[in-house]
C-alpha cells in the first residue's frame, strides 16, 4: 500500500514546555482539490459506485459542505453523475463551494431543514432510490461501512510513518474517528474533538458504524467542550489563535474542524493532560475549500485568511 500523505513535525514553545512532540498527518496535502479525510471517505465508496455499474451518486450537506465539494470533482474524475440533495434556497448554487461543485457536472437539489431532515429516514431513502436508481446513496459526510475502509489506511500509513501515543482529530458525522477506531485495534488513545454541540449522539453514531466488529474497542474518547458556541461558529480571537500557529508553523489549519482540534489541543497542553515525552499526531482533515465560504459570509478577514 502507497503513503499517501506525509506526516510533519511541527514546533511551539508550548511543546518544549510540555516536553511533548507533535506531529501532523497531512490529509491536507492528498488532492489539490478533494478534502482530506473526504478523499478518505470516497474512495472505496466511488469505486462500489463503479463496481455496481451505477451512473452516479447522490448524498446530502449544507450549502458549504467540504463533502459536497469533494464528491461533485471525485466523481467527475470517476465519471460518475453527482446529484446532491442541499439544506437550504436555490440563491446558495452561486457561493463559492457549490458554483464550484456545479462546474464539475453536479446536479443541486435545494430543499428545506423540514425535508433535509429526513436524509437518513428509511422511507424517503426508497423514495429517493426508486427516483434515481441508477445513483448510489451515500450518507451525509460520506459516512458509511465504504468510507470507513479507507479512513482506516490512515493508520496503517501512520504504522510505516512513526511511533505515537495519541492521534487528535475533528469529529463532525464520526465517519472519520470510527474508521480510525476500527484499523486502530487499542492500540493508541484516538481522541475526537466534537465541532458541534452535542449530547451523546456522536457516540452513538460511533457505536453504530463499529455495531458489526468483533472486538470491544475503547481506546477513543470524544471532547465536548471544544465547540467553540457550535457547528462552524467561532469566536474573533480563536481566529486570531488559529492563525497565529498557521503562521508560526506554516501549515493552515481553518476555524470550522482542524482549527477547533488544534485549540483544544493547545488547551489540553496547558491543563498537563499529556506525560512527558509523548508523541501527539494531529490529523489534518483539509477543509480549506471552506476559507472562501467564511471570507465570503464575512466570518473571516480576506486580507488574513486568503489562501
Ligand atoms: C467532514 C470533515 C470532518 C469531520 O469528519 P467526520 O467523519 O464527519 O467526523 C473533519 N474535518 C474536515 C476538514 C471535514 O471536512
Amino acid at each position: 500500500m502507497k503513503v499517501l500523505s506525509p506526516v510533519t513535525q511541527i514546533d511551539h514553545p508550548l511543546f518544549q514546555k510540555h516536553q511533548i512532540n507533535v506531529w501532523v498527518k497531512r490529509d491536507d496535502l492528498i488532492h489539490p482539490v478533494i478534502s482530506g479525510n473526504k478523499w478518505r471517505k470516497l474512495k472505496f465508496n466511488l469505486m462500489h459506485a463503479n463496481q455496481q455499474e451505477y451512473q452516479g451518486v447522490l448524498s446530502f450537506g449544507g450549502a458549504y459542505s467540504n463533502h459536497i465539494h469533494a464528491l461533485a470533482y471525485a466523481c467527475k474524475n470517476n465519471n460518475l453523475k453527482s446529484l446532491a440533495i442541499i439544506r437550504g434556497e436555490e440563491h446558495y448554487r452561486n457561493n463559492s463551494t457549490l458554483s464550484q461543485a456545479i462546474s464539475w457536472g453536479m446536479n443541486c437539489h435545494f430543499v428545506d431543514r423540514k425535508t433535509y431532515k429526513l436524509r437518513n429516514n428509511q422511507n424517503y431513502l426508497n423514495e429517493l432510490s426508486q427516483q434515481y436508481p441508477d445513483y448510489f446513496i451515500v450518507p451525509e459526510g460520506g459516512s458509511n461501512q465504504h468510507a470507513l475502509a479507507g479512513v482506516s489506511e490512515v493508520i496503517y500509513e501512520l504504522d510505516k510513518q512513526l511511533s505515537y501515543d495519541c492521534l487528535m482529530l475533528p469529529v463532525g458525522s464520526a465517519g472519520t474517528l470510527s474508521g480510525l477506531i476500527k484499523a486502530d485495534h487499542n492500540r493508541h488513545h484516538l481522541l475526537g474533538v466534537a465541532v458541534l454541540k452535542q449530547d451523546g449522539y456522536l457516540e452513538q453514531e460511533v457505536n453504530q458504524l463499529l455495531a458489526s466488529e468483533p472486538n470491544k474497542h475503547d481506546n477513543w474518547k470524544i471532547l465536548n467542550n471544544f465547540h467553540g458556541g457550535g457547528y462552524a461558529k467561532f469566536s474573533h480571537d480563536d481566529c486570531l489563535r488559529i492563525s497565529e500557529f498557521n503562521q508560526l508553523t506554516g501549515i493552515t489549519f481553518e476555524p470550522i474542524y482542524s482549527g477547533k482540534m488544534l485549540l483544544a489541543f493547545l488547551a489540553l497542553l496547558e491543563q498537563g493532560y499529556f506525560q512527558k515525552n509523548q508523541t501527539v499526531v494531529l490529523l489534518h482533515t483539509g477543509g480549506l475549500q471552506g476559507i472562501n465560504g467564511l471570507i465570503e459570509q464575512n466570518k473571516l478577514s480576506a486580507e488574513m485568511w486568503s489562501i
